[in-house]
């Protein structure tokens, strides 16, 4: 995959900063981290969103390598050990 650079000064590292507007809208935008240039603008409740989903999968796998750690000690402990 080709590495993402800054239209402007060709920088690598970018950063989402979050932004409200007047109206209240808030946003989140994705600036250049060397020259803050914006490169991209986020809905608010589309990251909340993103961020909820990828909490919702973290803990179902921590939840599988719990019960899987759970069976391996309880699989240990069956064989004497
Ligand atoms: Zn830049």
């Amino acid at each position: 995959m080709a590495k993402s650079k800054c239209p402007c000064c060709e920088c690598h590292e970018f950063e989402a900063v979050p932004v409200v507007t007047k109206s209240g809208q808030k946003f989140c935008l994705v600036q250049c981290v060397a020259c803050g240039t914006v490169v991209g603008a986020l809905d608010d409740v589309k990251v909340a969103s993103v961020v909820r989903r990828a909490e919702h999968r973290l803990n179902a796998l921590l939840e599988k390598v719990t019960g899987a750690v759970v069976a391996v000690r309880g699989k240990e402990q069956g064989e004497g050990k």
